[in-house]
């Protein structure tokens, strides 16, 4: 379990509700089954553009479905905009968006119809929800497509129409499960613009889930890195590249086992790499240490990068040391758990 505290910026920051945090979880779990999907998550979020970042199977969508009640949790509490989600009701649905992985609309309806529908659902009355609608779809790019059925859509279509129920109503914190999901190039560059968008326009919070690294760091200021249920790192991207910025690496043009060595004597931590080069991990933030060594020890110039891709490294470093949950004990000949 990883607990963490990001009061200072959340006082400076608060939602526009006035809580400071739009997630607090508290110990939140959810077992399918005997299959734990979701473990012992504690964590406070404030307001900003978040990222829920893990390989398929991790349990992002298991956190944001317990986090709207769509599931219940198997352990632990957790409150939405101040809210403890075990008391959804009416006010919770007005203040929340929420665009799920898989399509949610209703056949044969035209997009526009859907959305407004789904404004009337959040608590609009319907002419008000008919003219945020054609506000909304303007916003997100939908043109006369608008006055199709959802069914006809091409996948980016329904992308967006998806993100448009999710604005309909003026939510303050809206979660976006996959939303680039299945999008060509140009389709994923809209719509991660436009949410990047919703934040700094319009003070929406975002809390998107991604498998994919670069869309979460293009649009967002936080992520909570999430594998085998668990949470593994939660903090500012920018805090998160600053951590893993102090990793090097040296490219020898030979005499590498002397660089080994003479490395590993200083005290930093050195993988060799299969393209030859040495990665370095060390407590200073500049290279003037290494070069110091190389001078005294008489070895021979090297290139030395820094990590060029750090937060990259760390993602496949967290996923990797993350310990799956223990299976599901077999059952014994006799039926009784062994
Ligand atoms: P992600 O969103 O990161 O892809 P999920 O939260 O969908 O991950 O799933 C986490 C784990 O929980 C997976 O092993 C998945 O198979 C399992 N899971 C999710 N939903 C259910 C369900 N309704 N019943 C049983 N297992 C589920």
């Amino acid at each position: 379990m990883q607990t963490t505290d990001s009061s200072t910026q959340a006082t400076a920051d608060s939602g526009r509700d006035g809580s400071a945090f739009i997630i607090e979880a508290e110990h939140l779990g959810k077992t399918y089954g005997s299959q734990p999907a979701l473990i012992d998550v504690t964590v406070r979020v404030p307001p900003g553009t978040i990222g829920l970042l893990g390989p398929n199977g991790a349990g992002k969508s298991t956190f944001i479905k317990c986090l709207l009640n769509l599931e219940t949790p198997t352990t632990g509490t957790a409150r939405v905009l101040g809210r403890d989600i075990r008391a959804a009701n009416r006010a919770s649905r007005e203040s929340v968006g929420y665009s799920p992985e898989q399509d949610c609309h209703i056949a044969g309806m035209a997009g526009c119809e859907y959305v407004t529908y789904c404004g009337q659902l959040s608590g609009m009355p319907m002419a008000i929800a008919r003219q945020r609608t054609h506000e909304i779809l303007d916003l997100v790019g939908m043109g006369q497509e608008r006055y199709r059925t959802v069914d006809t859509y091409s996948t980016g279509m329904r992308q967006r129409i998806k993100l448009a129920q999710a604005l309909v109503h003026d939510p303050k914190v809206i979660f976006l499960d996959e939303p680039t999901n299945g999008l060509d190039p140009s389709g994923r560059e809209h719509i991660l613009k436009l949410i990047g968008s919703l934040r700094r326009d319009l003070g929406i919070s975002v809390v998107m889930s991604s498998h994919l690294l670069r869309d979460i760091e293009r649009v967002c200021d936080r992520v909570i890195i999430i594998g085998h249920g668990r949470m593994l790192e939660h903090d500012s991207i920018a805090a998160l590249k600053s951590r893993h910025r102090r990793i090097v690496e040296i490219a020898p043009t030979s005499a590498r086992d002397r660089f080994v060595s003479a490395l590993g004597e200083s005290g930093a931590k050195v993988t060799q790499l299969s393209n030859g080069r040495l990665r370095v991990e060390s407590d200073s933030d500049s290279i003037e240490w290494i070069l110091q060594l190389m001078r005294a020890r008489g070895l021979p110039p090297a290139e030395i990068v820094a990590n060029p891709d750090a937060l990259h490294e760390m993602f496949i470093q967290s996923i990797s040391n993350a310990v799956p949950a223990a299976p599901p004990p077999l059952p014994a000949a006799d039926g009784r758990q062994s």
